[in-house]
């Protein structure tokens, strides 16, 4: 046939490209490839055999070429339509194409997942316009996650439009005049695109302006579906719960078509995101060329060595695209390369987020006219934009993904050419994880997307948006779940019920425009001394990486922070010329304010809940730009800066910090790495930047009682992210402890405990413990529970208090107690529970609250244990009033009525009218279940095994104490209710209330 046999002559296929411009028909027209080049195979083993004189291993993958797979559709598209394919160069169509074309004809929502350039715009534009064909009156929205992509699709979409047809496509975005946009109004051409800022803050917004759109609206196309994740996601799935909403109060329906990156969860984002169910389509009928994948592990710097090969690949004459990390890295290899090589001038750029549009613009179409060889660039460019084949790729760094890499690495590959990628090892975890499994990188499935729709504060804030759009019925279908929330916003006064009492109304007008969907946070504008905008830079990282004197880098140009200003969301600089850059030095506290799921794994107890994080940024290093030498620290006085997120954390048991501590290791150090080298690891599950999540170490935390690791999403709300990684806990310890061990270096080193985000500056870190830590929390390295008492010696501390206190018990003041005993004899063995004064003390166990101590009694002791009680300041317990003194009656007359006591059971009987059980309140609230039972602690005491009535009786305590510390903490205790749901019982365990106010 035809077109394949001209295929083979030219080696060029249009839709692989993409490239539907009518000159594409004549491949040379338009992405000119420079004709006498070297074969990419040669290039790639003088590369090899380098690297092979020097002794570095590199590894070398050959990803074969692939043909085409093409189909047929039942029913052949309109004609019109055939003549604009052929007139791009396209004869068939791919089989995925062909499958997306069938599923939106069947009324289905389209998801295709293929690689990058499979010609997927075809998989939304044919169906659309074979329906715009019948029926002129329908309208189609396209969104584009980034401005840069509706010029590039406007493009493609124009060659395809049958002359004459009667078909329109524009833009509508941020850049279109007011004249242009209330033309667009009055009369939408059947294909709009724009992106979902302009959705969010005008098309939705505004929609009796835009009724002809809403009335007609029968398509809505999400281009690159897998970028609408994480915050940015999360606010997309509240946008298009609007879009639906919105459309729906004007009859209309929309049919989804989506196409996306490949990612492991295709089918449940898209879910999420539109709360419809997709038909995906995965399998790709495009062809491939053959790549040639180079995996390096430079010896020296690895941005001296990004350098070198970019410029050796620009020299070999190929087009070359260089992915950096970090926006400040991208402007100094393209910095470095044009010093090395003041020939190159302008052919070499530097490309990211953060320029103005026409800085963008203008590498955009020096790449495309071949202008430009070279580009340097961070993931601003990851998405398709077509800039034109490319021959070489060099990834400098593990882009952070399985999905970027590929995605990435998919640009390259023109005409017949093979391409080359090549991933230059930086020294961080995951870098070096993949250089030494190499079968690992190369075969790893992609990532998940996440968003998380539940954080509250987007759900919020869409929520009020979308009753400023249309009042909510209080049967509103598209927020039935909310009732509680809308409720809570009626109370606060953000939304007002109608006089009839069946509508809510947002009292703001436009709340719109205080929601930035980019970020959570509204973003800064960065400010030179002119008040000339040179930038933008979100709330959160303005923080960090924009306090005053910070260094910033743009175009190659260092800038110093002058001012932050955080209230005007202004970022003020000057330009300067300096040879270090800055990390800032913070500290970080957390504080539990709900467990939302409880695991435990190996005898270690984890849990994801919402957290309160304090961050304070205290000052800033000044390291040098080469060698990362300190220059020096410098102190700064700001405010902290504290949000609500979500989070998970896991306890290290005394028993297993007493193993470390005995080999001699740093056991603060040794948490501290175990938290940095999991943070690290944690993209290999969802797709996220290290610097997503945040972390803590605590040697004790306050409310647990012992050492624990937070781990938790670094945007308030939470988005996701360490709630997966909760899923995969034990997982995560294996990896982790495989790092650090198949890590070569001494005493850790950025590849495996460093962090490049640690507020600390990296202090303490001990890898060797660390790796023990991991072993013990795996259950590979024994340890044995230190909380269970020494025989000879009853009264033994399970922690310290947070402050050293010396005082005497004898001396000291009252304290405040929680307090538990078991008995020698059951109901049964007495005759029953009302002869509970007969049962008998077997073990009597105080935890004292002040100095955070056991006190064990058994029965010869009881005396001292009832001195203990009575001079308490409080005593805390669990069914005291109705058993525990009762027990004790019968050995000393006091008046136990009169003693301040707070019986967690009687309160929970005064609100609820029923009793519940220790082991249910414990296991809602706190995730925890008694250690043993009543009847278990009896057969002890039987066989005269008193340590583990002992060990069982303290257990009830500390649980009793965290039930206390919980309700004190958060006003209620978590139980399950009849009806099988998780509900609050408020409780008000101020100490005030039941503690003897005086002696
Ligand atoms: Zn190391
Ligand atoms: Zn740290």
């Amino acid at each position: 046939m035809a077109t394949s046999n001209r295929r083979r002559q030219t080696g060029f296929d249009p839709q692989r490209l993409s490239m539907m411009r009518p000159v594409k028909a004549h491949p040379a027209g338009r992405s000119p490839s420079p004709p006498s080049l070297p074969h990419v195979d040669r290039f790639v083993d003088e590369l090899r055999q380098g690297y092979a004189t020097r002794g570095h291993p590199v590894h070398l993958r050959k990803i074969p070429s692939k043909s085409p797979s093409y189909a047929d559709l039942g029913d052949p598209l309109p004609e019109p339509l055939w003549d604009a394919l052929r007139r791009i160069g396209v004869d068939r169509l791919y089989t995925h194409q062909c499958a997306a074309i069938e599923a939106a004809r069947a009324g289905r929502h389209p998801l295709v997942v293929t690689s990058t350039a499979s010609g997927k715009s075809l998989t939304y534009l044919l169906p659309i316009l074979e329906h715009l064909l019948a029926d002129r009156s329908a309208r189609a929205l396209l969104l584009f996650p980034i401005k840069a992509l509706e010029q590039d699709q406007l493009k493609t979409l124009q060659t395809l439009l049958p002359p004459g047809a009667g078909i329109e496509a524009a833009i509508v975005d941020g850049d279109t005049p007011a004249s242009r946009r209330e033309k667009l109004r009055a009369n939408p051409p059947q294909l709009l695109l724009s992106n979902p800022d302009l959705l969010h803050l005008s098309l939705l917004p505004y929609h009796a302006q835009w009724r002809e759109l809403w009335r007609n609206l029968r398509y809505v196309v999400l281009d690159e579906l897998h970028t609408y994740r994480g915050v940015f996601g999360s606010h997309i799935a509240h946008v298009l719960r609007r879009l639906r909403r919105v459309a729906a109060a004007y009859g209309a329906q929309p049919q989804f078509i989506a196409c996306s990156a490949t990612i492991s969860n295709p089918a449940g984002l898209s879910e999420q995101l539109t709360g419809h169910t997709f038909h995906v389509i995965d399998a790709d009928g495009a062809p491939q060329q053959g790549k040639h994948f180079l995996l390096i592990n430079p010896t020296g710097s690895a941005y001296t060595e990004a350098t070198d090969l970019l410029l050796q690949c620009l020299r070999k004459g190929l087009k070359t695209i260089a992915f950096a990390k970090a926006r400040k890295i991208a402007e100094l290899i393209a910095m470095w390369a044009r010093q090395t090589d003041p020939t190159l001038g302008g052919r070499l750029a530097a490309y990211r987020a953060g320029f103005r549009a026409d800085e963008r613009r203008a590498v955009e179409q020096g790449l495309f006219s071949e202008q430009l060889s070279g580009v340097v660039t961070t993931s601003a460019l990851e998405l398709g934009i077509d800039v034109g084949g490319l021959d070489a790729c060099l990834l400098v760094g593990y882009p952070g993904s399985i999905t970027s890499t590929w995605q990435r690495g998919g640009r390259v590959g023109r005409g017949r050419r093979e391409a080359l990628i090549i991933l230059i090892a930086l020294p961080d975890a995951l870098d070096q994880y993949f250089f030494r499994h190499p079968d690992d990188f190369f075969g790893r499935p992609f990532e998940a997307a996440i968003v998380d729709p539940a954080n509250r504060q987007i759900l919020t804030a869409h929520l009020v948006a979308a009753a400023s759009e249309v009042p909510l019925r209080t049967d509103d279908p598209f927020y039935a779940a909310e009732k509680d929330l809308i409720r809570a916003l009626h109370d606060q006064g953000r939304l007002l019920l109608s006089a009839d009492g069946t509508e809510w109304y947002a009292r703001e007008r436009n709340p719109q425009r205080r929601i930035n969907i980019r970020s959570l946070g509204e973003a800064c504008a960065i400010l030179d001394q002119a008040g000339r905008a040179i930038g933008t830079i979100d709330g959160i990282r303005a923080v960090h990486e924009c306090h005053p004197g910070a260094v910033y880098l743009h175009q190659g140009q260092q800038y110093e922070i002058l001012n932050l200003d955080l209230v005007q969301h202004k970022v003020h600089v000057r330009p300067v010329s300096i040879d270090y850059y800055t990390t800032p030095l913070a500290e970080k506290d957390t504080e539990v304010l709900e467990i939302m799921e409880s695991m435990e794994h190996q005898g270690i107890p984890y849990h994801l809940g919402r957290l309160k994080v304090t961050e304070r940024v205290l000052g800033y290093e000044r390291r040098r730009i080469f060698g990362q030498d300190k220059i020096g620290s410098y102190r700064l006085d700001l405010p902290p800066h504290t949000f609500e997120t979500v989070g998970l954390w896991f306890e290290v048991p005394d028993g297993l910090k007493a193993m470390v501590e005995q080999t001699g290791s740093h056991f603060m150090g040794s948490i501290h790495a175990v938290e940095h080298a999991m943070i690290s690891l944690f993209p290999l599950y969802a797709l996220c930047d290290r610097s997503d999540i945040g972390g803590i170490s605590y040697p004790i935390h306050p409310q647990v009682g012992r050492a624990a690791i937070f781990i938790y999403d670094g945007y308030p709300g939470g988005i996701g992210l360490t709630e997966r990684g909760f899923q995969v806990l034990p997982e995560l310890f294996l990896k982790t402890r495989q790092l650090l061990d198949e890590c070569t270096c001494e005493a850790g080193c950025p590849s495996c405990v460093h962090s490049p985000k640690c507020g600390s500056g990296n202090k303490p870190l001990d890898k060797q413990g660390a790796s023990l830590t991991l072993q013990g929390l795996l259950g590979e390295t024994p340890w044995t529970d230190t909380r269970r008492p020494r025989p000879d010696h009853l009264v033994a501390a399970v922690s310290h208090p947070r402050k050293e206190d010396d005082a005497d018990t004898t001396t000291a003041a009252p304290c405040a107690v929680v307090f538990d005993l078991e008995t020698q004899r059951s109901a049964d063995d007495v005759g029953g529970w009302d002869q509970r004064h007969r049962m008998g003390l077997a073990v009597g166990v105080v935890y004292d609250l002040d100095r955070a101590e056991f006190r064990v009694y058994t029965e010869p002791q009881v005396d001292a244990l009832i001195r203990d009680l009575v001079r308490a300041r409080l005593v805390v317990g669990f069914n005291l009033r109705r058993f525990d003194f009762d027990v004790l009656r019968a050995y000393a007359d006091v008046d136990w009525n009169s003693l301040p006591t707070l019986d967690i059971l009687e309160c929970v009987y005064r609100r609820l009218g029923f009793r519940l059980k220790l082991d249910h309140l414990a296991q809602e609230t706190l995730g925890e279940r008694k250690s043993a039972d009543g009847l278990q602690s009896l057969a002890w005491f039987k066989a005269g095994e008193i340590e583990r009535v002992i060990e069982y009786c303290k257990q009830d305590v500390l649980l009793t104490k965290r039930l206390y510390d919980f309700g004190r903490q958060h006003g209620y205790l978590l139980y399950r209710d009849i009806q099988g749901r998780a509900v609050r019982l408020p409780v008000d365990f101020d100490e005030n209330l039941f503690s003897r106010q005086s002696r």
